[in-house]
């Protein structure tokens, strides 16, 4: 793959930069979107077993305050919201909206997560597969996409499936990387979260923004966080900022440049969508 066939999955604009390669994959830019690809490598998710899940099976209630608190102007308070969270994993933001008193619903495509869901939460509504409009009947007032679409090489063909299954007062919420962020932006290769081998498809506040009007939704608000999984992560955010500064005084080529990443920390995005009809 050349720069020259690289085209964008999410606005069609082509050729894109090419930003750096390594022996697996290659990073492009388009300059159109704002939006980050890799080509390359891609993980079998049929293969993974439970182990690959369970890192992120641990209290997830930071992360769940702040998802409440993006909903809070539609939602003030979730108890009796009929909430669908599509790759839901082994369900720990579903258990927590439960037990915070709303009306859960998962879709999983991994069998064991969904499994582990079910069986350590007792959340039986929770199903394997792919998201296919309305599963089990439901009317979700709340669908939650978080940390999924940097999964996907395209993220045109879920959005359109979800916008078709919102109605005109639901909402989506899309948790992801920000590849827009002061730190992210002056680093871009050097972001760790880039290097993850399932992270694909990376996105600024703008790439959203192209992606939902190619869907008929409509980024309605955008909340940044400091940390992935809900908190502030000041440790990992000085370190970052000391590392960013490294980072844009040294060669690029050099021994220090090809040591140094910028972690996880002070790049996470939250973006409140609607339909672009209800605008
Ligand atoms: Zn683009």
């Amino acid at each position: 793959m050349t720069a020259t066939d690289a085209s964008c999955a999410v606005c069609g604009n082509s050729p894109c930069r090419l930003v750096s390669e390594t022996s697996a994959w290659a990073l492009y830019e388009c300059n159109r979107c704002g939006f980050l690809f890799k080509v390359g490598e891609k993980t079998d998710y049929e293969s993974l077993d439970l182990d690959a899940y369970l890192v992120f099976a641990y209290n997830r209630s930071s992360e769940v305050d702040e998802i409440c608190a993006c909903l809070q102007p539609d939602y003030p308070d979730v108890q009796g919201v009929c909430i669908l969270e599509i790759g839901c994993a082994t369900g720990e933001v579903l258990n927590e909206l439960r037990n915070r008193g709303a009306k859960v619903y998962g879709v999983e495509p991994s069998h064991v997560a969904a499994e582990h869901a079910r069986s350590k939460y007792g959340l039986t509504t929770v199903f394997e597969g792919y998201f296919e409009r309305n599963p089990a009947g439901m009317q979700p007032e709340v669908f939650l996409l978080l940390d999924v679409i940097e999964h996907l090489d395209d993220p045109s063909l879920l959005l359109a499936k979800i916008a078709s299954a919102m109605s005109a007062t639901s909402v989506l919420v899309v948790k992801t990387g920000d590849s827009g962020s002061w730190l992210t932006d002056h680093c871009k290769d050097r972001w760790a979260y880039i290097h993850l081998p399932q992270h694909r498809s990376f996105y600024c506040k703008r790439t959203l923004d192209y992606a939902c009007k190619k869907a008929e939704l409509h980024v309605d608000r955008i909340f940044r966080y400091r940390d992935p999984y809900g908190g502030i992560a000041w440790r990992k955010l000085i370190k970052n900022v000391v590392k960013a500064v490294l980072l844009c005084m040294t060669p690029k080529d050099s021994y220090l440049h090809r040591r140094l990443y910028i972690d996880v920390a002070n790049d996470h995005l939250l973006a409140v969508i609607r339909k672009a009809s209800r605008i």
